[in-house]
């Protein structure tokens, strides 16, 4: 088990099993990620029973960046893990600080016909330390403090439900990666009962939908995933998180030439969306590989956001960071990998 998968929890938990105080996790979490320690042995305030039982019990080991590709305002990171397998991340520069997206599995197995990790079907899923690992290593090594967290790297979030939940706990810990709830967002395809679990989870992060259709038929064609969960379900989620947590929703919506983009399409949108408290990010496709699809023009984003706008519902145009450096979901490992 590596430690960095434990959340604070499990430190309590590891302590009381050796015959110690759980309000000794404090020390060891501060060890951690506060003074980094490479080494059980240099952690303060630690008795040296337990840095002998950590070393025997846990690994502290990081996995190393095998490729960084920059851009003028995103990086790219390339993990090799130990199995062979390769994860990415992508470091994006925003008004607001350093935004990491990370991934939550190696591959995916939702299917969604425009995605390029869709092509790659799930290897494994990752285990917690695995993402917490992606930013720990980028802060590392680039001297930064990371602000905001989104899970929207290759893979399923809900479908590695339990690590994800674990490492949100990890990032969220005041003594450990300390970032708040709200500088969080865990973005699903639409898997209903993982969202319900995801609402209840008192420490979650914000949430994002990947919507794309503003209709079941489209959505079926689009996102498989739309056959086991309609998007009845999924709006009715959306309302119970809302009405538990009083947070908006943001509505991930990339834009397809002619496929999603007409403007009948948009107040269809605006129509299934009324008046929630969601948020729509209108994505440009990021269009790589030859997967059938294309790009949306600008003039026909425009229309489809002004008709959003005119029916009241919050919007905006995500700017196409990490485009120049093929960071949209699944195309940087595919570009290696292939
Ligand atoms: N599985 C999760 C998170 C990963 S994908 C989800 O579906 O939400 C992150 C976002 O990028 C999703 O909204 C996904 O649909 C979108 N996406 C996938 N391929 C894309 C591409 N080529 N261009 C732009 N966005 C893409």
């Amino acid at each position: 088990m590596n430690i960095y998968g434990y959340t604070f929890a499990h430190l309590k938990q590891f302590l009381v099993e050796n015959g110690e105080k759980p309000a000794k996790a404090l020390f060891i979490a501060r060890g951690l990620y506060k003074q980094k320690v490479t080494s059980f042995n240099d952690m303060k305030d630690v008795k040296n029973s337990i840095k002998n039982c950590m070393e025997k019990d846990f690994e502290m080991v990081l996995p190393e960046i095998i490729e960084q590709v920059e851009s003028k305002d995103s990086s790219k990171f390339l993990f090799a893990l130990s199995d062979g397998n390769i994860v990415e991340a992508v470091l994006m520069n925003q008004k607001y600080g350093n935004s990491l997206c990370i991934s939550t599995q190696v591959g995916c197995n939702m299917g969604c016909t425009f995605c390029q990790s869709g092509r790659q079907k799930k290897i494994r899923d990752l285990q917690t330390w695995e993402m917490s690992a992606q930013l720990i290593v980028i802060e590392q090594r680039l001297c930064i403090k990371i602000s905001n967290v989104v899970l929207m790297g290759i893979g399923e979030p809900f479908d590695n439900y339990s690590n994800v939940i674990d490492f949100i706990s990890i990032l969220n810990h005041p003594h450990m990666l300390n970032i708040g709830a709200r500088h969080i967002s865990a973005s699903t395809c639409g898997i209903v009962p993982r969202i319900y679990d995801y609402m209840n989870h008192t420490n979650a992060g914000l949430l994002a939908i990947s919507l794309h259709a503003p209709n079941n038929s489209l959505r079926d064609k689009l996102m498989p995933v739309n056959r086991s969960y309609p998007l009845e379900k999924v709006m009715e989620a959306i309302d119970c998180y809302i009405a538990s947590t009083n947070k908006k929703v943001m509505l991930e919506y990339v834009m397809l030439k002619d496929i999603n983009d007409s403007t009948a399409q948009a107040q269809e949108l605006a129509k299934l969306i009324g008046n929630r408290n969601c948020h729509v990010n209108l994505i440009p496709y990021n269009q790589t590989q030859n997967l059938g699809f294309s790009k949306s023009s600008f003039e026909q984003i425009m229309a489809f956001y002004d008709i959003l706008k005119k029916n009241k519902i919050k919007v905006t145009m995500r700017r196409e960071i990490g485009a120049s450096v093929n960071a949209a979901c699944g195309q940087l490992r595919a570009d290696y990998t292939s």
